[in-house]
């Protein structure tokens, strides 16, 4: 079968189909570069186990995260190839909402596919991109890889970063210099989700736009109900409810006996 053919909307896999097929015609545009299909496998597979919903102790890490948003002084939304190809317009609305700049940051850096994301997020609507190449002077310390390469106007000088879909050892150096770090990670064992700040456990694309709607809510209170919300917020504790809940799910449907399908056929609750 050909990609181009479509996703039939009547599939039982219709939306997780959809996905891929945004990841595939961005390969083909030389956005998303294969590495990244296989990183998008490993969040498929957790996403699974979560039952591909938003699960409740997500919702108060995006309450928080909105929150933290809107009180940095200097946020910035870093963007890659993978979270580009399914977010590009949700991001820059986001981005507008919080007053956040928006940077490229590859960790398979070149320039042909900096000025390719480049061009879908000016496409999506931003109007400034940083991160492409020449004026990504600034190093974060202690990191190797092309990701310590960053843009002093924007990551570099960063109270909050947005980093979706992150590699966990720049996240642990953006903790170091002192920043605030909010990932989206639907594993919730990874490195990244355990040295975030917060920690949005859930898919990118039902992740933003629910920042988005928390953000507009958000933005009606004052300061110091929002210090209020985000003192309250304990990470460690939001993933260990994370994984409880997966871990749970997993039992009921295991002792449901519903995890094959029975003798008439009818496939599991899954
Ligand atoms: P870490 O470097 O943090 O230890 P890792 O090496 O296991 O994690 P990476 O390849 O660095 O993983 O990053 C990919 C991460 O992005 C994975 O943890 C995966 O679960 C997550 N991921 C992939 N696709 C999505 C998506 N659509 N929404 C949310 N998370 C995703
Ligand atoms: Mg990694």
């Amino acid at each position: 079968m050909k990609e181009e053919i479509g996703v039939p909307p009547d599939h039982p896999r219709a939306e997780s189909l959809r996905v891929r097929e945004m990841l595939v015609m961005h390969y083909r545009l030389g956005i998303v570069i294969p590495q990244g299909l296989i990183a998008h496998g490993r969040g498929e597979a957790f996403d699974y186990l979560l039952g591909e919903k938003t699960i409740k102790p997500t919702l108060t890490a995006i309450r928080a995260a909105g929150v933290a948003m809107l009180l940095a002084r200097h946020p910035v939304i870093s963007m890659n190839g993978n979270s580009t190809a399914l977010s590009a317009k949700e991001v820059v609305e986001l981005a507008k909402l919080t007053g956040s700049k928006i940077e490229v940051n590859l960790f398979y850096r070149f320039f042909e596919r900096e000025m390719a994301i480049k061009k879908a997020l000016i496409n999506a609507g931003a109007k400034e991109v940083l991160g492409i190449v020449e004026k990504s002077s600034a190093r974060i310390p202690e990191l190797r890889s092309e990701r310590r390469k960053v843009d002093a106007r924007g990551i570099y000088s960063a109270d909050v970063v947005l980093v979706p879909l992150e590699d966990g050892d720049r996240t642990e150096a953006l903790r170091r210099m002192g920043k605030s770090v909010i990932a989206i990670d639907l594993n919730p064992l990874s490195r990244t989700a355990r040295h975030a700040s917060i920690t949005i456990v859930d898919n990118i694309v039902r992740a933003i736009p629910l920042l988005i709607k928390e953000v507009q809510r958000l933005r009606l209170k004052s300061k110091r109900e929002l210090w209020r919300i985000i003192k309250r917020f304990d990470n460690e504790k939001n993933l260990r409810e994370c994984n409880r809940f997966a871990a749970k799910r997993l039992m009921e449907i295991t002792e449901r006996n519903e995890l094959y399908p029975d003798a008439l056929g009818r496939s599991s609750g899954i």
